[in-house]
């Protein structure tokens, strides 16, 4: 199913399956060399890390495919600030404090911190209804980290490389198919994880999906020369003050790290031009005269899994780049010369294929704090807070269930790709929700794996739950809701 939503933006050409197969080809059958392991994990973004580190910790050989040339994903490219590590302690003043997600993403959080490649955990002084916690990360040392961490977790790193295909038969994937440079070949593993953000090895496999086409489109850049103080300041005294958060920056403790202004109220013809260009204006950052995260946004006519259609948007996206560093140059007191640091490599995704799994969390169930029988983790965060929040600044848990794919024996969908509902959405596809599906299904693959089940289905949850709290995730004591479904 394709749902459109909007018109396309003016010069964007209108593009997409019918005009992508005008001739036929027969591609011929060939073998190719294979190698074999426990785990094989596709993507090697946000919730793929996590999955391949969680898989090899717990003792399976594992193989990490991405088709990038780093690890790292949305979070170390489009991302702002991490959504979330705690309740929504803030909004919620006679609600404990609570750090909700822990193990893997925590302790990766904590080394990225004493790399001095994350901010660490900052409380956010306005806007706190949103989010009470403020964490940014340096994207490049996040990616130093990655490597490092799956070097000694003893991961099988394959980078510029692609999950093309798969072998399946009756609902179990075989082989894995994969293209690089030297050409093709197979990855046969136990139990497989797709964590491409796309849902290739899933639609490859046979799993059933939808095409939301329900979120635009982004590419994000770094801007240089360019001062966060000042910027802070003129949207202090034009009463266009959004939100802010003070952490370390430049290596200082108590300096802005984060802000966002009111537009209209600052200047309403730099508003109208900065919409036109789907310019988001929250920034944060770890280095002085440094914004780190500006985002451009293109609606697109059709799902992001249309090349021509992708293609159109990733060129119009690099436009818009152009008029959005003339715009801050303008716009920004000090900030004349203002330049390009860094762009993501291709345009970020906020969801292409949603994977059916045998169970589909509802808005109701997050903002209704229900957990269920087989939660893997507890979150309590929703992007579309304060108007959305889950009840009582508690937590929601997040069902095993929600990431086996429906159909298939030996396979989970993690990250952006699971979860149909677009305002439950807006929760589950939050950064560090994804880090801990990573750990979850890793760990879950990893044992399912090492006992020889023939299905992940077979894995006793209670074995997965024991395991899970043995690396420090948070289960929730007092649930708010039990859901007996
Ligand atoms: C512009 C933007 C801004 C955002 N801002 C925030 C924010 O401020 N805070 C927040 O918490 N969340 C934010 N999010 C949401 C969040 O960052 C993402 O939902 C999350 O990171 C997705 O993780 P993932 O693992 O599903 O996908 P990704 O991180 O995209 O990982 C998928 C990986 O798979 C690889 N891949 C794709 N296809 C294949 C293939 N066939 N074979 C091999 N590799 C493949 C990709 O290269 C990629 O590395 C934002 C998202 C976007 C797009």
């Amino acid at each position: 199913m394709i749902k459109t939503k909007g018109m396309p933006p003016r010069g964007f050409r209108r593009r997409g399956r019918e005009r992508m197969h005008m001739e036929t080809f027969v591609r011929s059958a060939s073998t190719v060399r294979a190698r074999k392991y426990d785990v094989v994990v596709c993507g090697g973004g946000t919730s793929g890390l996590f999955a391949a580190l969680a898989a090899a910790r717990n003792g399976a050989s594992t193989a990490l495919v991405e088709h990038k040339g780093y690890i790292g994903g949305i979070a170390a490219e489009g991302g702002c600030g991490l959504h979330s590590f705690y309740n929504l302690y803030k909004a919620f003043p006679d609600v404990q404090k609570k750090k909700v997600i822990r193990g893997l993403p925590e302790e990766f959080i904590d080394r990225l911190t004493a790399m001095g490649g994350a901010s660490g955990h900052n409380e956010t002084l306005m806007n706190y209804g949103y989010d009470s916690d403020t964490l940014c990360v340096d994207v490049e040392i996040y990616k130093q980290l990655a490597n490092t961490m799956l070097a000694e977790a003893g991961v099988d790193v394959l980078l510029n490389t692609m999950a093309v295909d798969a072998d399946v038969t009756d609902g179990h994937i075989n082989a894995v198919f994969t293209e690089s440079h030297e050409g093709c070949e197979a990855l046969a593993a136990k139990v497989y994880i797709d964590a491409t953000g796309f849902g290739d090895l899933s639609a490859r496999a046979g799993a059933k999906f939808l095409e939301c086409s329900d979120y635009a489109v982004a590419n994000s850049i770094g801007v240089a020369g360019i001062d966060i103080d000042a910027y802070y300041q003129c949207l202090k005294e034009c009463g266009a003050l959004k939100e802010y958060a003070l952490g370390k920056r430049g290596g200082v403790k108590g300096k802005l790290i984060r802000v966002d202004g009111d537009w209209e109220k600052l200047n309403p013809a730099w508003a109208k031009r900065a919409k036109e260009i789907g310019m988001q204006t929250v920034t944060t950052t770890l280095h002085d005269s440094y914004f780190m995260f500006i985002k451009l946004n293109v609606v697109m006519p059709v799902s992001p899994l249309y090349r021509d259609a992708l293609a159109d948007a990733e060129i119009e996206l690099r436009r818009r780049q152009a008029e959005a560093i003339r715009l801050l140059r303008e716009a920004i007191p000090g900030g004349e010369h203002a330049f390009i640091t860094r762009t993501s490599p291709m345009a970020t995704i906020r969801r292409a294929r949603c994977i059916r799994c045998d169970y589909d969390l509802s808005n109701e169930e997050i903002l209704n704090a229900t957990h269920f029988r087989d939660d893997v983790f507890a979150y309590g965060f929703h992007d579309e807070a304060p108007s959305m929040q889950v009840r009582n600044g508690s937590t929601y848990g997040f069902p095993l269930r929600a990431m086996q794919v429906q159909g298939c024996s030996n396979l989970y969908a993690i990250g952006m790709m699971v979860t149909s509902n677009h305002d439950a959405h807006m929760s589950t596809r939050n950064t560090v929700s994804c880090m801990a599906q990573g750990q979850a299904a890793g760990t879950a693959a990893a044992l399912a794996a090492g006992a020889g089940f023939g299905s992940i289905r077979d894995l006793p949850y209670g074995r997965l739950k024991d395991r899970l709290l043995r690396d420090g995730v948070y289960f929730e004591e007092e649930p708010l809701t039990v859901s007996d479904r």
